[in-house]
């Protein structure tokens, strides 16, 4: 008779949960994982792949503008949102279904409810009990919502897949990834796109001169930008929603959508009961093998927030359960993590930004190229692409690549190998183009 009913329960079945408890269980751990709303988390289920799906959707509105220079004629094109929402909606369905038969393949115990410890051995799920010697935390995130007057009346990301209908007008509250990111969606559905925010900055963080070609390129589409605003209340209407500012001024629109960061899903998780603490951030706190100041529970992925990306709350899963059941300890490194953003053109980025690498080092060498892509060109489209190398002067190794321009992601991540490896600008300037291509650039800047 084995002391508990589990060796690891894992609450959260999400990215970082779903990899903890597949990995646990293949190293022959009895592993249940309880999950409140639906298996995949958010990436899965109202993040990433939903949001990607949609990019594609937008897109071909673009495409299909820049065909008739390529000699096509299009007619009788328009464009249903229902039919991307609803098609979109039913490939979450299915990698959902896909989710659940990976953890039902590997035996894991799937328990659909709320979660909560009782101490640092225990966990109830809707009334029923149970044990486990190691338990896993990771519950993710949500989109934060302000304290202001009226702020119901707006969405997140959340309900933003759901949409019954396109909006005439929208505002997105924000300017970090997931701003830019629907501002490019919607605008080229054809919605009147505003972007407010609080600072002058959009992309916080993002190396400045791609933030500030984003800007460019988005205003020069049509997105309006209201920034350093401060947002006083909204009000519902018969018109719309009216948001007034406290400058006195107002912008009346039918979807308001917050996207001001995400906070940790900790609340009602029995924390408290089971002497879990937090960091200065409100996350729970955790070492470098992810355990909580309760040696028997553990957390992961957004809940930690440490890195808010999927394949970080991925790594860290899979780090623990090789760690505690699969005598393979391991942690994950956080240097030079690839990150992107898919707003219209979307960005690409690794390591230091400029002054990051200024500070670090001291001397750097900087190469840009600012060009039209050549589809661009064609299509009429007054685009530049921008794309900067950041090298450390006294070795020559590239310590940041940031990228804006068509298909950034996909050449950002191969560039990620390079800048991980610390390969030197020489080895850049060694390899051969491959012509013609954009990402040929990188190797061509001198
Ligand atoms: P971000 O942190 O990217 O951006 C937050 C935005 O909200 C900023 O413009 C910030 O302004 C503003 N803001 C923050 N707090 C407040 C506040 N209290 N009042 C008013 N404004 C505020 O958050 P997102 O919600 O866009 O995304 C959350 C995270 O999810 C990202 O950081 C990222 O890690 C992850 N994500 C990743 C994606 C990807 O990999 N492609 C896509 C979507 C999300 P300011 O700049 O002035 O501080």
């Amino acid at each position: 008779m084995t002391k508990y009913d589990f060796d690891l329960f894992v609450i959260g079945a999400g990215s970082g949960g779903v990899r903890a408890s597949r990995i646990a269980a293949g190293h022959g751990a009895r592993v249940a994982v309880a999950e409140e709303y639906r298996v995949g988390g958010t990436c899965v289920i109202r993040g990433c792949v939903p949001k990607k799906l949609l990019v594609y959707g937008a897109h071909f509105a673009e495409d299909l503008d820049d065909a008739r220079r390529f000699g096509w004629t299009l007619e009788g094109r328009r464009f249903d949102w229902a039919t991307l929402r609803d098609n979109v909606l039913a490939e979450v369905d299915r990698l959902n279904g896909l989710y659940q038969t990976t953890l039902d393949n590997n035996k894991v115990t799937t328990l659909l409810g709320h979660a909560r410890l009782l101490d640092a051995h225990h966990v109830e799920v809707d009334g029923t009990r149970y044990s486990a010697r190691t338990i896993l935390i990771a519950t993710g995130a949500r989109p934060f919502v302000p304290d202001v007057p009226g702020a119901e009346h707006g969405i997140t990301s959340n309900e933003v897949f759901h949409l019954p209908e396109l909006p005439r007008r929208m505002v997105i509250a924000g300017a970090g990834y997931i701003a830019t990111e629907f501002a490019g969606v919607f605008h080229e559905l054809g919605t009147d796109v505003t972007l407010i925010n609080r600072s002058d900055t959009i992309l916080r963080g993002w190396e400045p001169a791609l933030a500030d070609r984003l800007l460019t390129i988005s205003t020069a589409k049509g997105i309006s930008f209201k920034l350093n605003c401060k947002l006083e209340r909204v009000e519902q209407t018969d018109a719309g929603l009216v948001l007034h500012f406290v400058d006195g001024k107002t912008i009346e629109t039918d979807v308001l959508m917050w996207a001001l960061g995400r906070v940790p899903n900790i609340e009602g998780l029995g924390l408290d009961a089971a002497g879990v603490a937090l960091n200065e951030k409100g996350a729970i706190a955790v070492d470098g093998e992810n355990r909580t100041n309760v040696p028997s529970i553990f957390a992961v992925g957004d809940v930690t927030d440490r890195v808010q990306l999927t394949p970080v709350a991925i790594r860290e899963g899979h780090a623990f359960a090789d760690t505690q059941f699969g005598n393979k300890p391991w942690t994950v490194d956080y240097r030079a993590i690839p990150s992107a953003v898919f707003s219209n053109p979307p960005l690409g980025s690794v390591g230091m930004t400029e002054a990051e690498a200024r500070n670090a080092y001291g001397q750097v060498r900087v190469f840009t190229s600012d060009f039209r892509p050549m589809k661009n060109v064609l299509a009429g489209r007054n685009e530049r692409a921008l794309y900067k190398l950041v090298v450390d002067a006294s070795t020559d190794r590239v310590v940041g690549a940031h990228m804006i321009g068509p298909d950034a992601p996909e050449i950002l991540q191969a560039v990620a190998i390079a800048v991980k490896a610390g390969l030197t600008k020489a080895h850049f300037d060694d390899t051969m183009a491959l012509h013609p291509t954009m990402s040929e650039e990188l190797v061509l800047m001198r």
